[in-house]
């Protein structure tokens, strides 16, 4: 199992979302396969549901987060499914006592996320309107970078394009069938989008250093909306801190009028400009940082060791923590102590 490491002292992942639309109708500006690079300022957003759900807190991965009630299934930002495996309503402890045994818990924070050997499994529901879309997202993915889609037969983990009420999918492998929906206004830009939610990537201003790039208009938020630009430190997930800089060109990155109540942009650049998005391809960055997550295989399948870096953090089995002195630590709610890793569980030592 390969985890990413944080290239950062400070593990916490700021996310925010600005992915609904209220108007299923505004959905259809976006259909369509057009390649080339929308105009400016066209929000290109993904959303599961077009009527957004209410909103209640859960744990995920350790932390409290806000998320809609879509479908009997819990929606982060916009368009994210939460694995009901790593839910709870109560916190799950990430770091044991040295001779305490683990509950039963659920796995929270505990996948990599990753699809083996650089395979994703996937089949689509027959009944699903315009297979193209699916079929030229995965032609685009497979072109572009070192993953390849084989149609399911027997294998238990794979993705299920089926149709939805909007776009949608669960990050990362998540295990046993996982479904990205598709409305009939999900373009095949949308679907790339979904299909890099599915192999591990968050939302492009997810990244650590966002604040570095971007501000957040609050002023300009719809009223009930502010959950979406929740900030969320997004302890054991994939899919971040892969390339140097935010991407604004990232298929994953939204656009800067989402949410917005009042036709002002509710995301700016530092300078306070606004920015296009694009819902056409993969960027040079995402290719970047998906060779990174799932670098090429050549003939042979050996692994070569991680080799960890001290001074450097790396989250391993869902949590987040510095090697030093070739040891492990963690900054946890009783500050930084040492952590040891045993059989896929951390303790404290
Ligand atoms: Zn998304």
């Amino acid at each position: 199992m390969k985890n990413f490491k944080f290239a950062y002292i400070l593990p916490a992942i700021a996310l925010f979302a600005s992915c609904a639309k209220d108007n299923p109708n505004d959905l259809d500006e976006l259909n369509g396969t057009d390649s080339s690079i929308k105009a400016s300022n066209e929000e290109m957003v993904e959303v599961a549901s077009p009527e957004p759900g209410p909103v209640t807190e859960v744990f995920y991965a350790g932390q409290k987060i806000p998320v809609e009630e879509v479908g009997g299934n819990y929606v982060y930002q916009g368009d994210i499914i939460l694995s009901p495996d790593m839910v709870t309503h109560e916190e799950v402890k990430l770091v044991y006592e040295k001779d305490e045994v683990p509950s039963g818990n659920k796995s929270v924070g505990r996948t990599s996320g990753r699809w083996p050997d650089n395979t994703v499994y996937y089949a689509i529901e027959s009944g699903l309107d315009n297979k193209s879309r699916v079929y030229e997202a995965i032609k685009h993915w497979e072109a572009n970078t070192n993953l390849k889609f084989v149609e399911r037969t027997s294998q238990s983990s794979y993705i299920y394009f089926v149709t939805g009420s909007g776009c949608s999918s669960y990050v990362g492998r998540v295990g046993g069938r996982q479904n990205i929906t598709l409305s009939s206004s999900c373009s095949t830009g949308n679907t790339i989008h979904e299909i890099g939610h599915a192999v591990g990537l968050w939302h492009e201003q997810s990244r650590v250093d966002r604040d570095q790039y971007i501000t957040i208009h609050y002023d300009n938020i719809q009223s009930g909306r502010e959950f979406n630009f929740h900030t969320y430190s997004a302890q054991g997930m994939d899919g971040d801190e892969f390339t140097s800089t935010l991407d604004f060109g990232s298929i994953m990155m939204y656009g800067a009028y989402s949410f917005s109540s009042n036709g002002k942009p509710t995301i700016t650049t530092k300078n306070g400009g606004t920015y296009s998005v694009q819902r056409s391809r993969l960027s040079t960055g995402d290719k970047t940082g998906i060779n990174n997550m799932y670098p090429y295989q050549g003939g042979e399948t050996t692994t070569t060791p991680e080799t960890y870096v001290n001074g450097e953090y790396y989250t391993i089995e869902g949590l987040t923590v510095l090697r030093f002195y070739n040891g492990w630590y963690y900054l946890g709610p009783y500050g930084m102590r040492a952590v040891e890793l045993r059989n896929g569980i951390w303790y404290y030592k």
